[in-house]
């Protein structure tokens, strides 16, 4: 976190913004991944490809070993008895369906933000999620969980998804199967985090703010390219193609490279630091959906009857982008908090059909970024961003 913001207060120096610094905030905990291990231990001995989710409490020195009981889906997971799962290992093994948009992931996240400490409340004592993947390939996908405040915690971590439908196919078979999971992660309580912004002052009206950007943090287990390194590239590309030209644009455009998006803080961070711009905010929009193709743009509330969106479409239309007239209702984890305290929002949908192959995996490398697809994100974001802040639409309808 250290290198990384210093690299990025390094770097949008030299992209030509202005004002740039590092914002501290504090993590109430930071977790770092210890040694994790699983295996099946009956009916047979087999080694499980798992990733420990972040936030997990560890085991046991020496771990927990229980008969596993699969489940299809949260409902069905919620659904289970009281104590129906006591000394169980509950395996929640629910596939993703990839798609152009996010709504498989979105529709599959919950059971790893929330499976744990549902399995906890029946009486589990370990929880295992197939992974939020959309690849078949023997890589688990991490990613955070949260436990329901005064619940039992349970340690809970992914499934690498042959390895969950192995288990599924084992159990099937009839007789019991059990595993034995150990993760020894750690947690280091108020640590310091930085959001880094960067700037290109407005000529006229500098006190309203366009913010856009990305997350600087990501998981521990690779460079993470598309999450969210490719939201970087992006923002800070865009940005500095605008602040290249000979003119600046009328209104300000703040870069934010929030940094603790994926275990969370930076953009309630942001947003408490902020609190009292946050009037003048005409419009925030984070990038973090990987390099796929931008397919569309949504706003918050209804804009389209001000004249100066006229040109939206036809700007749009030679990146294949359409401009929807549906209301944006979420754009990144990391401006929901100003979203929610009513600053107006925008939206770029993405490709995500390859997106959630590799997300939160060691697979998440560089070499799976498409630079034309990468290309036409900074052609829509420096366009889009441009005409907005060069024309000041008013974004009024606040809160969808
Ligand atoms: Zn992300
Ligand atoms: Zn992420």
């Amino acid at each position: 976190m250290i290198r990384a913001k210093d690299w990025a207060v390094a770097k949008l120096t030299t992209l030509g913004l202005q004002n740039v610094h590092a914002e501290e905030f504090t993590k109430d905990n930071a977790w770092f991944r210890g040694d994790e291990t699983a295996h099946v231990t009956a009916p047979y001995p087999h080694e499980l490809s798992i990733l420990g989710l972040g936030n997990s409490v560890p085991t046991p020195a020496g771990g927990v070993e229980g008969e596993i009981v699969m489940f299809s889906s949260i409902e069905q997971l919620t659904g289970a008895a009281p104590d129906s799962l006591v000394g169980k290992i509950a395996v929640l093994n629910r596939a993703i369906t990839g798609a152009q948009g996010e709504f498989g992931y979105r529709d599959a996240a919950p059971g790893r933000r929330e499976g744990a400490s549902i399995a906890a409340a029946r009486g589990a004592i370990a929880f295992l999620i197939r992974s939020l993947s959309t690849s078949n390939a023997r890589v688990p996908h991490t990613g955070a969980l949260r436990y329901t405040e005064g619940a039992p915690r349970i340690p809970a971590a992914a499934l690498a998804v042959p390895d969950a439908d192995l288990l599924e196919r084992l159990v099937g078979r009839g007789k019991p199967v059990k595993v034995k999971l150990a993760l020894a992660p750690t947690v280091v309580p108020r640590t310091p985090a930085w959001n880094v912004v960067g700037e290109i002052v407005g000529r006229e009206a500098s006190d309203e703010v366009m913010v856009i950007g990305a997350h600087l943090d990501s998981w521990d287990v690779a460079e993470s390219a598309s999450d969210d390194a490719a939201g970087v590239a992006i923002c800070a590309a865009a940005a500095h193609l605008i602040a290249s030209l000979p003119i600046r644009p009328r209104r300000t455009i703040r870069v934010v490279l929030w940094g603790s998006e994926e275990t969370g803080g930076s953009g309630t961070a942001y947003a408490i630091q902020h609190r009292a711009e946050l009037p003048k905010v005409m419009l925030a929009s984070e990038s973090d959906l990987g390099a796929g193709r931008i397919y569309q743009v949504a706003f918050s509330g209804d804009p389209w009857s001000d004249p100066r969106l006229a040109d939206v479409d036809a700007v749009l239309a030679p990146l294949g982008i359409v401009a929807s007239r549906q209301p944006a209702t979420f754009a990144g984890s990391d401006v929901e908090d100003l979203r929610s305290a009513g600053a107006p929002v925008m939206r770029f949908s993405q490709d995500d059909r390859y997106y959630f192959d590799t997300h939160h995996s060691a697979d998440d490398t560089v070499n799976k970024i498409d630079r034309v697809d990468l290309n036409q994100n900074v052609a829509a974001w420096a366009a889009l961003v441009y005409m907005i802040v060069e024309n000041g639409v008013v974004f009024h309808a606040r809160n969808p």
